[in-house]
């Protein structure tokens, strides 16, 4: 599959159109113990899961649209993972040398909806799976990072800061993971992983002005149709 939901996604990496072909990407659910407080939710146990279809992906130079009549869509800034190769039943330290890219995401949510399908016991995948709803930065090469264990990431909208995290802060970091999702779920060359939102979600205005940044050197631009 090299096309998705907009048509002409293509992977990004070091500022070039890169081979690996576009998958699913696949998301936790509070990784940061602070989101997991803001929304009032129990810390989880063990890392929960979901799955982004390959055709919710969209570049994040492409306006963020939402499906209406749904109520608010929040935010959720994330740190992407490329896989570079298929990864299945694979321990933390063997998953290192298959991550292709570190970029940036947003997990859009629509909250209201979420909020209606959980209270029923339902999949939240409405809320989280639509056409658009996984905007994705392009890549840079993980040799770019000492310590994947120490990325900082920043939302800011409008110019004001809104979010702001650091992967120290995650309850299950990024290599231990992708070994978890991997004894479950085979990742292959070409997916994508989002490592769960620091704390500061709320919802888009029309026309917002988005920077997601990086590490404080790699910023990104987006708007809010
Ligand atoms: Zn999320």
């Amino acid at each position: 599959m090299s096309e998705c939901g907009s048509g002409h996604y293509r992977h990004v990496l070091n500022d070039a159109p890169c081979e690996l072909p576009v998958g699913k990407v696949v998301c936790v659910g509070r990784n940061y113990a602070a989101h997991a407080k803001e929304l009032n939710n129990p810390v989880p146990e063990s890392p929960i899961i979901f799955i982004k279809p390959a055709t919710s992906i969209q570049p994040l130079s492409e306006p963020i649209r939402w499906p209406g009549g749904l109520g608010s869509c929040h935010h959720e800034l994330e740190i992407s993972i490329l896989i570079g190769a298929r990864v299945t039943k694979q321990s933390a330290s063997e998953v290192v040398g298959h991550i292709a890219g570190i970029g940036l995401g947003l997990d859009l949510t629509l909250r209201d909806l979420q909020n209606q399908l959980k209270a029923k016991g339902q999949p939240w995948e409405l809320a989280k799976a639509f056409d658009g709803a996984c905007p994705l930065s392009g890549f840079v090469l993980p040799a770019e990072f000492r310590d994947l264990s120490n990325i900082q990431l920043a939302l800011r909208i409008n110019g004001e800061l809104r979010q702001q995290g650091n992967s120290s802060d995650m309850l299950t970091p990024i290599t231990e993971l992708i070994a978890y999702i991997s004894q479950y779920i085979t990742l292959e060359a070409g997916d994508v992983v989002l490592t769960g939102t620091p704390a500061g979600v709320g919802p888009f205005q029309s026309g917002d002005q988005l920077t997601l940044i990086l590490d404080e050197r790699f910023q990104f631009g987006a708007k809010v149709a």
